[in-house]
C-alpha cells in the first residue's frame, strides 16, 4: 500500500508502475459497493487519504478546491462554515472521499434536485496513467469551451484512467430549513403518483422508496416502533429545503393527493429529521445483519418501477429461498436498491436475474454504484458493442500499459 501526500508523489508512482508493469488499486473510504477499490493479483494499493487539503471557500463564485481524500463529512462540515452546502450526500458520507465519488460518479440522496457527482465537478487535477499530469479547468471556469471534457470523462472512470488528485466543486446556499415527512401509501404504482405530485413543490430534494418488509427488519432490528401505525405496504421518504413555506408547500401536495396518502409522519426539526432518515440509512446494515449480502443496484423507468417491485421478490425466492429480501432506493431516480442476505456466499443467481429484469424492463444494472469487478460481465449487454470498444479505446490511450484498475469497469 502506497499513500501519496502529494500530485507529484502519485506521478512518481505511476511512473514506476508503468517502468515495472505493475497495476494500480486507487482507494479512498474504501466504501464502494462493486470491489473496484480491491486488488485483486497483486496489484498495489494507492490509498489517497493522505490528500486531505480543504482549500478556501470562494463565496463569490460558490465553490472550492479540495483533495481528493478528503471525506463527503469534512466537505460538508467546511461548506457549512461558510454557510453552504454540497448537493451530494450519501449514507457513507463519513467515510467516502471525494476522489472515490468523482471516480464512482456517486449519486446519493439528492440527484432528483441537483444530479449526481458529474453535476458537481467543475474541474479536476489527475494523473493519468500516461503518467501526464492533467490539471483541467483548475480554477472553475463555469464557461470554458475548449474541446474535450476531461473532468466529465473522468467521472465515472472508477480509477481505471488516472489517478483524481483534487476536485474544484460547485456549492450551494445552505437551505434555511429541512422539513421530512414519512407518507404511507398502497404500494409502488401510489408512491410513483405520489412522487408526481411532489414534484410541484419547490424544495423537493429527496424521495426515497421504502416498503413495509424492509421497515418491519429496521424496526426489529433497532428495536424501533413503527413510524406509521399501521405500517403501510409501501412508504414515501420526502425531504424539502429551502427557504420557502416548506410546510406550506408539503400541505398543498398533500391536499392534492387526497386518499393516496394513508399516513403521515412529519419533523420540522433535525432531531424528528434524523429519526426519519433512520428508517431508510439503516436498511443496509440491516441487510448485513441478516447474512452475505448480494446487491443489485438497478436503475428502472418510473412506469415500469410497480411491474419491477411485483416481480423481485418471486424471481429472488426462487433463486435463494428464504433469503430476507431488501428492496429500498431513491425514488425520484427510480433507483431501487435490492439486497438479498443469504447464510454463504452463493445467492442461486438471484442478483443476476434481477438485473436481467432491469434490462427487460429498460432499465440499467448500475444506477449509481459503478461497474467495479462485479457487474463488469454486464456491461456489454448494458451499452452495446460500439460504446464498449469506444471504452476501450479511450482507456487504451490514457492509459497504455493498462497499469490503471486493470481488470475494473472493462475486462481485463
Ligand atoms: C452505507 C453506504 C451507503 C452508500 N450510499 C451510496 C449512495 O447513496 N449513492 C452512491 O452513489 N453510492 C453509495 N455508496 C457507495 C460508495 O459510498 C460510493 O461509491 C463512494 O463514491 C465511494 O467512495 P470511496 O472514497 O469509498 O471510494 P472507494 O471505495 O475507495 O473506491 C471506489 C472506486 O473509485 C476508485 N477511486 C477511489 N479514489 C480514487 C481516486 N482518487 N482517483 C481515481 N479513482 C479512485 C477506486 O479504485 C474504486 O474503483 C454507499 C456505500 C455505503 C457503504
Amino acid at each position: 500500500v502506497l499513500r501519496p501526500g502529494s500530485t507529484a508523489e502519485v506521478a512518481a508512482i505511476v511512473r514506476l508502475a508503468r517502468t515495472h508493469h505493475v497495476g494500480l488499486v486507487p482507494q479512498g473510504g474504501n466504501t464502494g459497493l462493486v470491489g473496484g477499490g480491491v486488488p485483486r493479483a497483486g496489484e498495489v494499493v494507492v490509498d489517497l487519504r493522505r490528500l486531505a487539503r480543504l482549500g478556501p471557500v470562494d463565496t463569490a463564485s460558490l465553490q472550492v478546491t479540495v483533495g481528493a481524500g478528503v471525506t463527503l463529512a469534512a466537505l460538508q462540515r467546511h461548506a457549512g462554515h461558510a454557510g453552504l452546502a454540497f448537493a451530494v450526500d450519501l449514507g457513507a458520507r463519513d467515510t467516502a472521499t471525494i476522489g472515490g465519488m468523482v471516480a464512482t460518479n456517486a449519486g446519493g440522496l439528492h440527484v432528483l434536485r441537483h444530479g449526481a457527482m458529474r453535476a458537481q465537478v467543475l474541474g479536476l487535477e489527475a494523473v493519468l496513467g500516461t503518467g501526464d499530469i492533467v490539471a483541467a479547468n483548475p480554477t472553475g471556469l463555469v464557461k470554458d469551451n475548449t474541446g474535450y471534457d476531461l473532468p466529465g470523462l473522468l467521472c465515472g472512470s472508477e480509477g481505471t484512467l488516472g489517478i483524481v488528485t483534487s476536485v474544484r466543486l460547485r456549492l450551494l446556499p445552505a437551505p434555511a430549513r429541512v422539513v421530512t415527512a414519512l407518507l404511507g401509501v398502497d404500494g409502488v404504482a401510489a408512491a410513483v403518483d405520489a412522487l408526481a405530485e411532489l414534484r410541484g413543490c419547490a424544495g423537493l430534494h429527496a424521495a426515497e422508496l421504502l416498503l413495509a418488509d424492509g421497515m418491519a427488519l429496521v424496526g426489529r432490528h433497532l428495536g424501533l416502533p413503527p413510524p406509521l401505525d399501521p405500517l403501510p405496504p409501501c412508504a414515501v421518504l420526502v425531504e424539502l429545503a429551502g427557504d420557502g413555506d416548506l410546510l406550506g408547500q408539503l400541505g398543498a401536495a398533500l391536499d392534492r393527493l387526497g386518499p393516496v396518502v394513508r399516513a403521515t409522519a412529519v419533523a420540522d426539526d433535525e432531531a424528528g429529521g434524523a429519526r426519519l432518515w433512520r428508517w431508510r440509512e439503516a436498511h443496509p446494515e440491516v441487510a448485513a445483519a441478516h447474512g452475505i449480502v448480494h446487491k443489485a443496484d438497478v436503475s428502472i423507468p418510473l412506469t415500469e418501477l410497480p411491474p419491477f417491485v411485483d416481480q423481485v421478490a418471486p424471481l429472488v425466492a426462487a433463486r435463494a429461498p428464504g433469503a430476507p429480501l431488501l428492496v429500498y432506493g431513491h425514488l425520484g431516480d427510480g433507483n431501487l436498491h435490492v439486497n438479498v442476505a443469504t447464510a454463504g456466499d452463493d445467492d442461486g443467481g438471484a442478483v443476476d436475474a434481477v438485473l436481467a429484469l432491469a434490462l427487460d424492463l429498460g432499465g440499467s444494472v448500475s444506477a449509481e454504484h459503478g461497474i467495479g469487478v462485479a457487474k463488469v460481465s454486464w456491461l456489454l449487454r448494458q451499452r452495446g458493442a460500439a460504446a464498449v470498444r469506444t471504452m476501450a479505446a479511450l482507456k487504451a490511450a490514457l492509459d497504455p500499459d493498462g497499469i490503471c484498475n486493470p481488470g475494473v469497469l472493462l475486462p481485463a
